[in-house]
């Protein structure tokens, strides 16, 4: 391989090897910051549903309220009617408006129960849902701080070997290089049939000939990479 393109390949070799950590890095603090958004959705939606839950629970202490005093109620018109006491005709009246309005309640009670049976089913979910997505969290943070040291050592190292194999870089290359990195495009390119192996552009079998014999280095004149032997 031609001086050159070995440069070339070897700083590009640190520069990905960099890329990957970098990478990693990111993909493990992603997957934090997204878990963490997760957990907060969750907790929400408890919050919603316990919510949902506490008033439900409220109607049913305001209806059994009103149950027990019309309970009331029409034990008292019923003992008038009993004893004799009173007008009677009204007291009678009284006792059946009294039973109208136990029978609804009684049958808003029974929906009232329904409702919160429904309710607690749905918070006790979205609480399973919470401890999954914290476990989850838990499972994500753990592993960002296992890699989180190595990681930085690792990216140390190689940042050492990048700067120790940069200056080899020739002065004519170093513009079209950092050109390519800068754009993310590939720097080194194979050719297949005659073809650039990453924009399918024909090679002139000159500039390879001359590649594979080592002697010039060229770039692929659709993405620009750099021909490989
Ligand atoms: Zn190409």
């Amino acid at each position: 391989m031609h001086a050159d393109l070995v440069a070339i390949s070897n700083l590009y070799a640190a520069d990905r090897a960099m890329d990957a950590l970098r990478g990693e890095h990111e993909a493990l603090s992603s997957a934090v910051r997204g878990a963490r958004e997760a957990v907060a959705s969750a907790e929400a939606s408890v919050k919603l549903n316990e919510s949902t839950v506490a008033t439900v629970v409220a109607s049913q202490r305001a209806t059994d309220r009103e149950l027990e005093d019309y309970i009331d109620k029409k034990k008292r018109a019923q003992k008038l009617i009993d004893t004799g006491a009173g007008d009677y005709a009204a007291a009678e009246r009284q006792v059946a408006q009294c039973a109208s309005i136990i029978d609804q309640l009684e049958t808003r009670a029974l929906e009232l129960m329904e409702q919160r049976d429904g309710a607690e089913s749905v918070m006790a979910s979205s609480r399973r849902e919470l401890a999954a997505r914290q476990a989850e969290l838990e499972a994500v943070r753990a592993r960002l701080a296992a890699r989180d040291a190595p990681i930085r050592a690792e990216l140390a190292a190689a940042l050492e070997h990048q700067r120790a194999v940069s200056p080899e870089l020739p002065a004519s290359c170093r513009l079209h290089y950092d050109d390519l990195r800068r754009r993310k495009r590939v720097v080194l390119v194979n050719v297949d049939d005659g073809c650039c192996s990453v924009c399918a552009m024909r090679i002139p079998p000159q500039k390879f000939v001359e590649v594979q014999k080592d002697r010039a280095v060229h770039t692929c004149v659709g993405c620009g990479g750099y021909i490989l032997p």
